[in-house]
């Protein structure tokens, strides 16, 4: 049973979240939605991702239509949702490039939009998608103030925010925002060298980690890094008996002190369940490092 991560005084995450970017490609039935839902639960994978443009707008309400078949799991799940980005899309005919607005208006109509499409009236945790070079931290900070009395959204957070974007906006709120939502994965560092992870260790909050399996480019790419990696996880599966690679891959994304949280982006219960797997799974530090290694290319100085 995957155990729980307190975030505040009023969340708790399981230690892997369910990602449902691709929902809207699964082309599966509310039933089936559904089923994955409860089976999610039954493995204590009980906190969902989402984004208002996931799905080109339409996952939320693919997911909150099949929440509508059992509405008592609501109280079991908790839900994550972003704002702040704008897509050209044929659900937004209004909109005519793609850009960010973190403005009052926007923020409160895209959870207005959230918690009808979740059929909820509360969001557990809401990000600012990505950085917006036109934000006005003074506003973020009273919209997200007035959602909070409202009771409409319980925790904030952001994403793809370096330190000092994240500096930037904490330091008008007068609570403190929960996660950095980034990437990490065994072929993308940047936020090891850039100081966000750093950051979430210093503030004892957990960064959650999106696209830890590489958006499933490590098990087919060709490329000369990627071999590479996928020679030194094989090596390692043998060695700590793991059934895939995905599971040492989430096992060294477990394993790391900052306590990250990886959002498991598949829509397949065995790959779910590998995911699972992996908390039991130790790597030494020698193991860790070697991963490292395959994947700069070159040893530490
Ligand atoms: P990922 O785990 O890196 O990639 C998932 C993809 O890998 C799926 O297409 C999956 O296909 C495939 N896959 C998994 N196991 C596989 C295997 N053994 N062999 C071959 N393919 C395999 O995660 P992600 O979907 O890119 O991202 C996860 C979540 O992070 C998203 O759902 C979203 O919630 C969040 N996210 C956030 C941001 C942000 O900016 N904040 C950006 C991107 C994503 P199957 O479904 O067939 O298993």
């Amino acid at each position: 049973m995957v155990e729980k991560v307190k975030i505040s005084e009023n969340l708790q995450m399981s230690r892997l979240v369910h990602g449902l970017w691709r929902l809207s490609d699964w082309n599966m039935s509310k039933e089936e939605i559904l089923r994955l839902i409860e089976s999610c639960i039954e493995l204590g994978v009980t906190t969902f991702d989402h984004a208002d443009i996931y799905g080109d707008y339409t996952c939320e309400e693919i997911f909150g239509d099949a929440l509508k078949l059992k509405p008592q799991l609501r109280s079991k799940i908790q839900l994550v949702t972003k704002c702040g980005i704008k897509l050209v899309s044929e659900n937004r005919p209004e909109h005519k490039i793609k850009y960010y607005d973190t403005s009052k208006e926007h923020i409160i109509k895209s959870v207005e939009n959230s918690l009808e499409n979740f059929n909820t009236d509360y969001i557990d945790l809401l990000l600012i998608h990505r950085p917006d070079p036109f934000m006005d931290p003074d506003e973020v900070a009273e919209v997200f103030t007035e959602l909070k009395e409202e009771g409409k959204v319980l925790n904030f957070g952001v994403s793809n925010f370096n330190p000092s974007q994240f500096d930037m906006l904490s330091s008008r709120l007068d609570f403190p925002l929960v996660t950095n939502q980034i990437e990490i994965s065994v072929n993308n560092f940047e936020n090891f060298y850039n100081g966000a992870i750093e950051q979430c260790q210093e503030k004892c909050i957990s960064p959650m980690a999106w696209s830890p399996l590489a958006r499933g480019e490590i098990f087919i790419s060709e490329e000369e890094k990627v071999i590479r990696i996928r020679q030194t996880l094989e090596k390692i599966k043998s060695e700590v008996g793991a059934e895939s690679i995905s599971e040492v891959m989430f096992a060294w994304l477990l394993n790391h002190p900052a306590k990250i949280i990886p959002i498991v982006g598949s829509s397949k219960l065995d790959r779910i369940k590998s995911a699972v797997n992996a908390i039991d799974i130790k790597l030494t530090r020698e193991q860790w490092f070697e991963i490292w290694q395959s994947s700069t290319g070159k040893r530490v100085p």
